[in-house]
């Protein structure tokens, strides 16, 4: 029993933390090797900190830390891991691909660049969570050995000239590493804390589900469905009714490009599709364009990410007569469109079937928002019913939630039967997507 105690202290100590806070102060030596191997000029990151990580120096060494100790197995199938870089290589892989690396925050737009082999991290970086600023050092080392990204043809940019997808994941390119790394952490990870082998597979769908002209991964639509009593959620799916944790958060369950999240208005929280650990924790959506809420001060009325075709758009409603959309290439939100009714929901899928963006007002008329040339429509000629919930589909069939808590399956005569996989009484239900880059563990 001793023995027993004591095995999984040293287990629990060897885990990595994936919070700032909870690193330990870096020993000195370490901090010195860190900085000779990839000439960090500390003074631009605020100076040598070993402790303090408001300081950007010890969040750096952080992520070095995180790059060098985490450890893998080595048996495990997907379809992001293709050994473009060895597993147990990181850290060294990188001391190769790395000339120097300073803090600097002259492209903004950019969360860091790579030029030449030297790299600067910008503000953007710096409010990364771990994950996100250890996939971003990664991202920028491939750059050095010449990878460079093309025009997008889908996606938020797509249109855009910039360039900022990969052609390919094959090409192996900055993107392409990247996921392979989240992929590492989330299938074969072995020291890694729960939070962060989840936030890597939240990140590895959320990005590589537009990064790469030809995609990678396969969406297919699922429902996901919140409990009145608001204990879980269930993910129906391939005919199979699956139970999900849910982050204990007042707020509206949307829809995002990489799954769901419960919406409270200053902040998303990410519901994890595809894993069943009780993670008892709320993982702030810093995936998907829910991201770009940290911008901003105060509520929201609204905000939707949703896609049109093959482009993806975000918009956000700062009261409920006005709409901004979100200028990705430029990244800024666009001056608000001013409405000339006030707004009581937003829908993005009606009982007829069309899905894009829908603004409703209180007297239910449905205005549908043209998000190529944000134009607001005039009112459709049927209204929404004030008995519905939510809307959505499954298989081909319209799905209504209603106002008892039961979903509802419209039939082509257009009567309504209770829909057998809703086993629950639900507040709110969404479509969900669902890649096939990871297994949905039951
Ligand atoms: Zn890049």
């Amino acid at each position: 029993m001793l023995l027993t105690l004591f095995l999984s202290g040293i287990l629990w100590a060897q885990e990595l933390p994936y919070q700032d806070s909870n690193f330990a102060c870096t020993d000195r030596a370490v901090a010195q090797k860190y900085i000779q191997d990839y000439r960090i000029d500390t003074r631009s990151f605020g100076g040598l900190e070993l402790c303090n990580s408001n300081v950007d120096t010890k969040k750096l060494l952080n992520d070095l830390e995180i790059i060098e100790k985490g450890n893998f197995n080595t048996i495990g199938n997907n379809i992001f891991i293709k050994g473009f870089i060895p597993a147990e290589s990181y850290y060294s892989w990188m001391k190769t691909q790395t000339y120097g690396i300073n803090r600097g925050n002259d492209i903004p737009s950019a969360t860091a660049y790579n030029s030449g082999g030297y790299f600067t991290m910008q503000d953007g970086w710096a409010v990364l969570s771990t994950l996100g600023r250890v996939g971003t050092v990664i991202h920028e080392a491939r750059h050095t050995a010449g990878y460079r990204h093309v025009s997008c043809t889908q996606g938020p940019y797509q249109g855009a000239s910039m360039a900022g997808c990969d052609t390919t994941y094959n090409y192996a390119g900055s993107h392409g590493i990247e996921m392979e790394y989240y992929a590492r952490v989330s299938v074969l990870g072995t020291n890694f804390h729960p939070v962060y082998k989840t936030m890597a597979r939240l990140m590895g769908i959320a990005r590589s589900n537009f990064v790469f002209n030809q995609p990678i991964i396969n969406k297919k639509e699922a429902i996901l469905a919140v409990t009145q009593n608001n204990s879980h959620a269930d993910l129906i799916f391939d005919n199979e009714v699956i139970t999900r944790e849910v982050p204990q958060k007042q707020g509206t369950l949307k829809r995002t490009s990489f799954g769901g999240v419960i919406f409270d208005g200053t902040k998303a929280y990410s519901i994890e599709l595809y894993g069943n650990v009780q993670l008892n924790t709320a993982i702030e959506d810093t995936y998907s364009y829910y991201k770009l809420l940290e911008r901003d001060q105060g509520p929201l009325f609204d905000f939707e990410e949703f896609d049109v075709v093959t482009k993806r758009f975000s918009i956000q409603m700062q009261n409920n007569q006005s709409m901004q959309f979100f200028d990705y290439p430029r990244g800024v939100w666009t001056r608000p469109i001013s409405l000339n009714f006030a707004v009581q929901r937003i829908a993005t899928r009606l009982e007829n079937g069309q899905t894009g963006l829908y603004l409703i007002d209180a007297g239910g008329s449905i205005y549908p928002v043209n998000a190529q040339n944000q134009n607001i429509g005039r009112a459709l000629n049927f209204k929404w019913n004030p008995t519905y919930v939510d809307i959505g589909a499954y298989e081909g069939k319209t799905l209504i939630l209603k106002n008892d808590g039961v979903i509802y399956e419209k039939q082509p005569d257009n009567s309504e039967s209770i829909w057998p996989l809703g086993q629950n009484r639900y507040s709110a239900l969404i479509n969900t997507p669902v890649y096939d880059g990871f297994v949905i563990e039951k």
